[in-house]
């Protein structure tokens, strides 16, 4: 991957990152309705609702943090490198979803 190649990946990144952090707070006021992000996740008796709230926060910070380690990658200078086999994730999977950290194969 070449230094362009990273630069035009962490720009998707980022902005998939500002994305996804804004969808977060979404499904915490519309789970909650009670805005601020915060200590909100140990909740004891979440209505069910708000337990399918809880869920969709758990896939999208789960995505989110996949995006963050991408960005990390990018800085360390391994992003595109398959984590198993090591060969160049193909541009498809990463136009796809820039987050990925496996090849087609690997997959
Ligand atoms: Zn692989």
């Amino acid at each position: 991957m070449t230094h362009d190649d990273s630069k035009k990946y962490e720009a998707i990144l980022l902005e998939l990152q500002a994305t996804l952090s804004k969808e977060i707070k979404d499904v915490i006021r519309g789970g909650n309705d009670m805005g601020e992000i915060g200590n909100r996740d140990e909740e004891a008796d979440e209505t069910e609702e708000s337990g399918i709230a809880h869920a969709e926060q758990i896939a999208l910070k789960g995505r989110l943090h996949a995006v963050l380690d991408a960005l990390e990658r990018i800085k360390a200078g391994t992003y595109g490198a398959c984590l198993k086999c090591g060969n160049a994730i193909s541009t498809d999977v990463l136009a796809a979803a820039p987050e990925s950290v496996y090849c087609v194969a690997c997959k």
